[in-house]
């Protein structure tokens, strides 16, 4: 639970009047640029780094005094790969067992655990540092869950992995998410942000939203009352989206698979826009109406949000 966050590094604030909320067994993601806030978010949430003003918890404690306890309860996956390159596998794993102070018995069921979850059984004996980004990223995730945590934080966990890794690593995380725990994951992709129960989008420092994919793409302020959203299929695709571009009727429009995605006032019928593509030149014209995806929704609350500073 997030209740009106700020932090400020100096005079700037790096988080201003942040509020969320993740129900257990969620899988919530947290989208923005970089510098939006992600990263500051989950370490205030881990207990690592104070609010400036507001509140927040984690299983109900408050992190700006049980940070310790926090710590103990929850999983934290960081940015940065946090593991020892010159340990093997067995041996990182061994050693987060270690700093989660577990012992005998308990100790080597976690393990098992941890190698069982992650398939990591085969590279046990290699170096850490040695392994792909992906099976890196997997031997992190066992670390992070050494303790049973009910709550874990991933910072950028798909960053650089290629994708069968990166839906690997989810197919992990759903699994997770299935026994109860929370998840609260940052990432730049837009396939992942659609799988995750609900998102937030950070934006300079300010969270410009939180839903469901399908509360967001039904956001009025992304669908203008004025304006459709077609996809337009087309040959010459790219040449079609320039003409578009520099129609007065057509505000934005972008390239998707073969066809183009394109935001149409509602004044134009689509006799009426398949007839001046079809003077213009262009052939084999098919219209459909689509519902923006999460991508054309950040695009648009960025666009919104750019307009609104000073
Ligand atoms: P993200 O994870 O979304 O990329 P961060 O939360 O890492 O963003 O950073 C948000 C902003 O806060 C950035 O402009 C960053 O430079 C700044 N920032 C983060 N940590 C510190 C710090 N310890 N001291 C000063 N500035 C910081
Ligand atoms: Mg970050």
């Amino acid at each position: 639970m997030v209740d009106d966050v700020s932090r400020a590094f100096g005079e700037f604030l790096a988080l201003r009047n942040v509020s969320l909320r993740v129900p257990a067994g969620m899988v919530y993601g947290l989208l923005g640029p970089n510098g939006s806030g992600k990263s500051t978010l989950i370490r205030i949430l881990c207990g690592l780094l104070a609010p400036t003003s507001g509140r927040a918890t984690v299983l109900g404690l408050d992190v700006a005094h049980h940070g310790e306890e926090i710590r103990r309860q929850i999983g934290y996956m960081s940015q940065r790969f946090a593991l020892y390159e010159d340990l093997s596998v067995r041996e990182n794993l061994e050693f987060y067992a270690e700093v989660y102070g577990l012992r005998g018995a308990r100790r080597r069921a976690r393990i098992d655990a941890a190698i069982q979850l992650t398939h990591i059984a085969p590279y046990i004996d290699r170096f850490a540092g040695v392994l792909s980004g992906g099976w890196k990223q997997r031997l992190a995730l066992g670390a992070a869950l050494m303790h049973e945590p009910r709550v874990v934080f991933l910072d950028e966990p798909t960053a650089g992995i290629d994708p069968v890794a990166r839906r690997e690593l989810w197919d992990l995380l759903f699994q997770l998410a299935a026994e109860g725990i929370t998840l609260l994951v940052t990432t730049h992709y837009m396939d992942e942000a659609e799988r995750c129960g609900e998102v937030g989008y950070l934006f300079l420092s300010r969270l410009l939203v939180t839903g469901t994919p399908d509360e967001l793409k039904a956001l009025p302020a992304v669908n203008g009352p004025h304006a459709r959203r077609l996809e337009i299929e087309i040959t010459q695709a790219a040449r079609a989206l320039a003409w578009l571009r520099a129609e007065s009727y057509c505000p934005n429009a972008t390239i998707f698979g073969q066809a183009v995605h394109a935001v149409i006032d509602r004044g134009v019928s689509d006799a009426e826009l398949t007839a001046r593509l079809e003077a213009a030149g262009f052939e084999g014209v098919r219209l459909r109406e689509i519902a923006p995806s999460l991508e054309d929704v950040f695009v648009t609350l960025t666009e919104k949000a750019t307009e609104a500073q000073p």
